[in-house]
C-alpha cells in the first residue's frame, strides 16, 4: 500500500529554507574556509547574475569564511563576496570530477589546492544564480531589502512587524522582504506549533500570539538544524522534520485531528483544524484553484 502523501507533494521541490542553508553555509566554511582561490568560472550564461565587480578580483583570495542570510549563502574573500542563491533546485556541493560539461552545471570555484566547489541546478527554470559584491552585501542586490533574518527576531521586533502588514499569516512568513529565511515548510510548521491560523491577519495577532510565534519560529528552525547539522549533505525536502508540512491526511501528532490543506499553484498551505482554527476548514477566498 502507498504511503499517505501530501497532494501536490512532489510536483514541486521544496526550497531549502533558513536550516537548510545555515548547516550548508557551515559545512562548507569548516571544508573551504582558508582555501585560495584560483579562479572563478559561470558555466550558464544565466548563472552570473552581476557584471561589475569582475569575478576574477577574488582570484588569489583567500576564503574568509561561508555564511548565510536568509535564504542565500555567502562566500566571503574579503575583496568580495559572492552570493549564491540555490533557489529550488540548486546545490552548491564539492566537485570531485569537475568534468567539462557538468550536468545542471552553473558554476564552479577551483581552488588553488585543486579543489573545486559546484552550483547545479536541478529541472529547467534556471533561477539559481550568483551575484559578486564589493562592500557590505547587506546594502546591495539580492540582499537588499531582506527583512531581518527569523531566527534574530524578538517579541518586539516580530510584533513591530506584524502590526504593520495586515495579510494572512503565512504569506508574512515567507515574504523575504518581511522576514527572511522561512519559506513554504517552515511557514506551515510554525503556524502549527503556534496555534495559529495560517489565514489569521497579521496585523491583528494579540501580545501571546506574537510571543508564540517567536517561539514557534525558535523550536522549528532549531529543530531543522539539528537534523541538517546531522548530515553530510543538505537534506532532501521529505527528511525534514515536520508536524504538517507533506502530512496532509495524516492525523496529527499533537491533537490527532486530520492534517488539510489549501492547495496553491506553487505551495500548499498544510494545517491542523482542531490546533489552529478552533475546528474550522479553510477555503481559500482569494485564488480559486479552479482559476488556476
Ligand atoms: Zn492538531
Amino acid at each position: 500500500m502507498p504511503l499517505p502523501r501530501a497532494r501536490g507533494a512532489g510536483t514541486v521541490g521544496a526550497l531549502p529554507e533558513l536550516p537548510e542553508i545555515q548547516a550548508h553555509a557551515e559545512r562548507l566554511d569548516a571544508a573551504f574556509a582558508g582555501a585560495v582561490l584560483d579562479r572563478f568560472t559561470p558555466l550558464a550564461f544565466t548563472a552570473l547574475k552581476t557584471a561589475v565587480p569582475a569575478p576574477d578580483v577574488a582570484n588569489g583570495h583567500e576564503l574568509v569564511f561561508v555564511g548565510r542570510r536568509g535564504k542565500h549563502l555567502l562566500l566571503d574573500f574579503g575583496v568580495t563576496t559572492f552570493v549564491v542563491h540555490l533557489m529550488q533546485g540548486g546545490r552548491l556541493k564539492v566537485d570531485d570530477k569537475q568534468a567539462a560539461k557538468p550536468r545542471g552545471g552553473q558554476a564552479r570555484w577551483q581552488f588553488t589546492d585543486g579543489r573545486a566547489l559546484l552550483l547545479t541546478e536541478a529541472g529547467t527554470e534556471r533561477k539559481a544564480g550568483v551575484w559578486v559584491v564589493d562592500g557590505d552585501p547587506e546594502d546591495q542586490p539580492p540582499l537588499h531589502g531582506l527583512g531581518p533574518d527569523a531566527d534574530k527576531l524578538d517579541p518586539n521586533g516580530l510584533g513591530t512587524l506584524l502590526a504593520s502588514h495586515p495579510m494572512r499569516l503565512h504569506g508574512f512568513l515567507r515574504d523575504q522582504h518581511i522576514v527572511a529565511g522561512l519559506g513554504r515548510r517552515l511557514a506551515n510548521e510554525v503556524c502549527h506549533r503556534a496555534r495559529l491560523s495560517p489565514f489569521a491577519n497579521a496585523a491583528k495577532l494579540d501580545r501571546d500570539d506574537v510571543k508564540s510565534l517567536v517561539e514557534a519560529i525558535q523550536v522549528c528552525v532549531n529543530e531543522g538544524l539539528a537534523v541538517e547539522r546531522g548530515l553530510p549533505e543538505m537534506s532532501s525536502s521529505a527528511d525534514r522534520p515536520g508536524h504538517v508540512h507533506h502530512r496532509v491526511g495524516e492525523p496529527c501528532a499533537v491533537c490527532g485531528d486530520e492534517i488539510r490543506s489549501v492547495e496553491y499553484v506553487r505551495y500548499t498551505v498544510a494545517y491542523c483544524p482542531t490546533c489552529q482554527t478552533g475546528g474550522r476548514v479553510l477555503a481559500d477566498n482569494t485564488t480559486s484553484k479552479f482559476l488556476k
